[in-house]
């Protein structure tokens, strides 16, 4: 076996692995979207994301997850001509015709005869597969499996596993890995064993702020943000992110109820949910609540509704989300809007940031990694010292409070990824991918003062 990186090689973005077998035939763990600096040219999405590799031999198709930096070529993976099978979980076969129908609005193409083409044959092609459940690949001489990932509802590990002269040789791709203890999710399995394991590395350099408290710092920051009005901004993913900051803010909210301080800052707090596809993935997380960890199961049994609670506001239609950022940019009344894209490159976002952005009233709130090159980025970087932002080729000045709250991450952090190698035989080789340089070298001194294996793609 060997592994080419197509994908996430040198960034985050992108994710593609091809498993080449000695019999000449492969198969691809994931297809994502290049995003921010890593898009070569102009940074036209759409532009650069052609399938620059042979797929004649491509015989099958996993998908780890449906973040769109790991699905988002799929697309442009038919058009190249692929027809073969597209493994996932039963929750990712049900989620993903809504992210590349997405995907192909906002790269490709507006012409709805088109798109539902694409969707229908994606349809076709699609093999749900249940977790923990050995399943064999097309006509190849493998097997694979889900285990939990815990990083997004769905999300899974992928081991790949072919018999060579009686011995079975497994390679592991570990997709983007969660966090332990995240809201909603079940936490990651634990790794059996891997020959070699393809892993993930966005925070290898870095270990996360204590988890347990991020509530409570959640709580602290959104109340200094309001102390002076205005709106608190929350760049998020549509998927995971968003369904997160949903179900700790509902409880944040049903207990400051609880103790019934008068004039809390939280009795009257409107939470807006402002992207039709974290509002289209806020009803699957709800639909798909036997997926969820027993916290939140017991929250339900409790006749709570993390997920659709009194004060949350859904903004569907476009006229709508106009008037609200309107509404926003005059009156300066508190509240907390979650939208996408979690980096400020697209979206209902961007719209916010134009029109807040130059208000000293305004907070943003960051809580999820921004790739270099996306606005995100320069937010984060710029923001606190007064500087600005080019978004959609304007430049913005920014007055708003920028923040970041660490601890609130969807990826496992340095302690996690090696926690998860320690697994009860030892892992013989890694592959670092899906991560910055210093993170991934990092990284692999960590596991090379740790563990007793190779260390290959820093
Ligand atoms: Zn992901």
């Amino acid at each position: 076996m060997e592994v080419i990186s197509h994908g996430a090689r040198e960034g985050v973005t992108g994710s593609c692995h091809e498993l080449l077998l000695r019999n000449g035939q492969s198969l691809l763990v994931d297809i994502g979207l290049f995003q921010g600096s890593e898009v070569s040219g102009d940074g036209a999405d759409a532009d650069h994301q052609d399938i620059e590799f042979p797929i004649e031999h491509v015989q099958a198709v996993i998908i780890t997850h449906c973040h769109i930096d790991h699905v988002g070529r799929l697309p442009w993976l038919l058009i190249a001509g692929y027809r073969g099978p597209i493994y996932c979980t039963a929750a990712t076969a049900h989620l993903l015709p809504m992210v590349i129908e997405d995907a192909l609005k906002v790269g490709l193409t507006r012409d709805a005869r088109l798109i539902s083409a694409v969707i229908n044959l994606l349809r076709t092609l699609l093999v749900p597969v249940p977790y923990d459940t050995w399943t064999a690949v097309a006509e190849m001489p493998l097997q694979a499996r889900f285990r939990q990932a815990g990083h997004i509802l769905g999300s899974a590990y992928v081991e790949v596993e072919e018999v060579i002269d009686g011995k079975a040789f497994r390679a592991v791709f570990s997709g983007d890995l969660g966090c332990k203890n995240s809201p909603l999710l079940p936490d990651p399995t634990p790794l059996e064993r891997a020959d070699l394991l393809v892993l993930e590395s966005t925070y290898g350099n870095r270990n996360h702020e204590n988890r347990l408290e991020r509530q409570q710092r959640l709580q602290k920051v959104i109340e200094h943000c309001v102390s002076d009005r205005g709106a608190v901004l929350i760049p998020a993913f549509s998927i995971g992110r968003t369904q997160e900051l949903l179900y700790e803010l509902e409880d944040i909210i049903h207990q400051c109820k609880a103790r019934g301080v008068p004039g809390c800052t939280w009795q009257d707090m409107v939470v807006i949910v402002d992207s039709p596809m974290a509002a289209e993935f806020t009803k699957q997380y709800r639909v798909m609540r036997d997926l969820w960890d027993c916290e939140a199961k017991a929250k339900l049994a409790d006749n709570r509704h993390p997920l659709n609670f009194a004060r949350m506001h859904i903004v569907e239609s476009h006229a709508d989300h106009e008037r609200i950022v309107n509404y926003l940019r005059h009156t300066g009344d508190p509240c907390i809007v979650i939208a996408a894209s979690g980096m400020c490159t697209g979206g209902r976002m961007v719209n916010y940031l134009k029109a807040l952005l130059p208000d000293p009233r305004t907070d943003v709130l960051f809580v999820g990694y921004q790739a270099q090159g996306t606005p995100g980025h320069a937010i984060q970087r710029f923001g606190p010292r007064g500087g600005y932002v080019d978004i959609e080729r304007e430049r913005i000045w920014i007055k708003a409070e920028i923040h970041t709250l660490g601890g609130y991450s969807a990826h496992a952090d340095q302690r996690e990824l090696l926690e998860f190698m320690d697994s009860p035989e030892p892992v013989k080789h890694v592959r670092l991918v899906h991560g910055d340089a210093p993170a991934k070298k990092a990284l692999a001194r960590a596991i090379q003062a740790r563990f007793q294996c190779e260390v290959s793609g820093y």
